[in-house]
C-alpha cells in the first residue's frame, strides 16, 4: 500500500487546483452561504475542468479513474473550501446503478452525472424510519401491470434538483422486512410526488426537503436491481457513500487548519504571536495528528475497496472516526480564530456549521458501533 501520488493524481489535483482559483470562488460562496442559494457557477467550473467524469466509465464518455483517485480529488476540493453537500463527482450514485441498474438507468443517470447534476435523491429515511431502516414503510403495490408508490420519505438531499428519486419500498408480500424491499428509481417530476423544504442550520447551499409520494405511477421496469434486495442493496450503497463522504470530513478539517494555523502565526496577543503560546501550539499538533489519521484511513478504505477487497467494516470506523475528528478539529480551529471564528464572515463558522451532519447523515455514528461492532467480534470468534 503505498500512497504517494502518481503522476497522473497530481496533475489532477493541479487542474483542480487552477479551476478553483481561476473561478474565483471563495467571495461567490460566502454570497450562496448567505443567500441559501446553490452555487451553480461553481459547479460549472468543475464541468470544465472535466471533474465530473472522475470514475465513469469510458463508453459512458467518463475518465476512468479508481475510488482512491476520486476521494483524493473530492478531498482536495474541500481543502480549497468547496462547501459541503455539492460537491460534483457523484461516485456514490455511479457506483449505485453501475452495479444495480439495467442499461437504460445507467445511459440516463451516468449522463447527468457526467454534467456535475446530481442524478438522483436516495429515499431511504422516513419520519419513523431513521436508524431503524428496517422501519420503511413506503409501499410498492402491483396493479394491472403497474406499480404504485406510497409513503414519506425525508431529509432528502437535493430533491429539489435532482432529476430522479431512488426510492426504497416494501411490496408487504414477505413478512421478513429485509426480504420485502425493492428499490425503484423514477423522475421526480411524476403526478403524485410533491416536495417541502426543511429549514436547517448549516449547508445552506444545498436543500433537504420531505418528499411525499401519492400513488406514484412506476413501470416494472423502474425497479432497480432485484426485487426484495432492495435492503441488501442500500446496504451495499452505503458502503461506498460512508467512504466517499469522508473524503468531506478530511478536506473541511484541512481548510480550517490551515486558516487557523496561519492565522495563530500573525494574530498578536501579550506583545507575541498566538502560535507561540503552548496550548495554542497543542490543539495544532493534536488537529495535525487528527488529520494524519483520518487521511490514512480514507486512503486506506478507498484502496481496498479499489483491491476487490470488502469495506463493509471500514466504512464504518471511517465514517465513526472522521466525523468525530474533523469536526473536533473544526472546532479547535474556531477556537484559535476566537471571536473572529464565530462571525459567518469567517469561513471556519460556515464549516463548522456544514460539517457537524456527518456525525448524523448516512448512518449516525452510534450505528457505525452497531454495525462495525458486530462485525469486529465476528471476525474475532
Ligand atoms: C442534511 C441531511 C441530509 C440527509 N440526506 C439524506 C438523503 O438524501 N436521503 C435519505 O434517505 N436520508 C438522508 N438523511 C437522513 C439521515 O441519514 C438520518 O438523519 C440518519 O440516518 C439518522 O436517522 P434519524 O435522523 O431518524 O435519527 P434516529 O434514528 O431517530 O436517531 C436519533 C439518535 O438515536 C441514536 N440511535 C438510534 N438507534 C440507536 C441504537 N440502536 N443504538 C444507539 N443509538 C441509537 C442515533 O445514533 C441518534 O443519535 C439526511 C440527513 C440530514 C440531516
Amino acid at each position: 500500500m503505498d500512497f504517494k501520488k502518481t503522476e497522473e493524481q497530481e496533475l489532477l489535483l493541479e487542474s483542480l487546483r487552477t479551476a478553483y482559483q481561476r473561478a474565483n470562488l471563495e467571495e461567490y460562496f460566502k454570497a450562496c452561504d448567505r443567500d441559501h442559494v446553490f452555487p451553480e457557477k461553481a459547479v460549472a467550473a468543475m464541468v470544465d475542468a472535466g471533474i465530473p467524469s472522475l470514475g465513469i466509465p469510458e463508453e459512458y464518455g467518463g475518465t476512468e479513474v479508481d475510488l482512491l483517485t476520486q476521494v483524493m480529488v473530492a478531498e482536495e476540493a474541500y481543502a480549497l473550501g468547496w462547501p459541503s453537500l455539492c460537491w460534483v463527482n457523484y461516485s456514490t450514485e455511479v457506483d449505485d446503478i453501475l452495479t444495480f441498474g439495467n442499461k437504460q438507468q445507467q445511459e440516463s443517470v451516468l449522463n447527468y452525472a457526467l454534467r456535475g447534476i446530481k442524478p438522483f435523491t436516495l429515499g431511504f429515511t422516513e419520519p419513523q424510519a431513521g436508524s431503524d431502516s428496517a422501519a420503511m414503510a413506503t409501499t410498492a403495490t402491483k396493479r394491472d401491470g403497474k406499480v404504485y408508490i406510497n409513503g414519506n420519505k425525508t431529509f432528502n438531499t437535493s430533491a429539489d434538483r435532482a432529476p430522479y428519486l431512488l426510492c426504497v419500498a416494501r411490496s408487504g408480500i414477505n413478512e421478513n422486512p429485509y426480504k420485502d424491499f425493492s428499490m425503484y428509481l423514477f423522475p421526480m417530476d411524476r403526478p403524485g410526488i410533491s416536495i417541502e423544504k426543511l429549514d436547517k442550520i448549516g449547508n445552506n447551499m444545498c436543500g433537504t426537503f420531505e418528499v411525499y409520494l401519492k400513488d406514484v405511477e412506476c413501470d416494472p421496469s423502474d425497479l432497480v436491481g432485484e426485487e426484495g434486495k432492495g435492503f441488501y442493496q442500500l446496504m451495499k450503497n452505503f458502503e461506498i457513500e460512508r467512504t466517499t463522504i469522508c473524503s468531506a470530513n478530511v478536506g473541511m478539517a484541512r481548510c480550517a487548519y490551515d486558516e487557523a494555523v496561519r492565522y495563530a502565526g500573525q494574530r498578536e496577543q501579550f506583545g507575541k504571536p498566538i502560535g507561540s503560546f503552548q496550548l495554542i501550539q497543542e490543539k495544532i499538533v493534536d488537529m495535525r495528528i487528527k488529520i494524519e489519521n483520518m487521511q490514512n484511513m480514507l486512503y486506506r478504505t478507498a484502496w481496498k475497496r479499489d483491491n476487490g477487497q470488502s469495506i463493509s467494516i471500514d466504512s464504518s470506523l471511517l465514517k465513526r472516526y472522521t466525523g468525530q475528528a474533523a469536526f473536533s478539529v473544526i472546532d479547535d480551529a474556531l477556537q484559535i480564530m476566537g471571536g473572529i471564528g464565530y462571525v459567518n464572515d469567517c469561513r471556519i463558522s460556515r464549516l463548522w456549521r456544514d460539517q457537524r451532519v456527518y456525525r448524523i447523515m448516512a448512518g449516525t455514528e452510534e450505528i457505525m458501533v452497531h454495525t462495525a461492532g458486530r462485525a469486529l467480534l465476528k471476525e474475532a470468534l
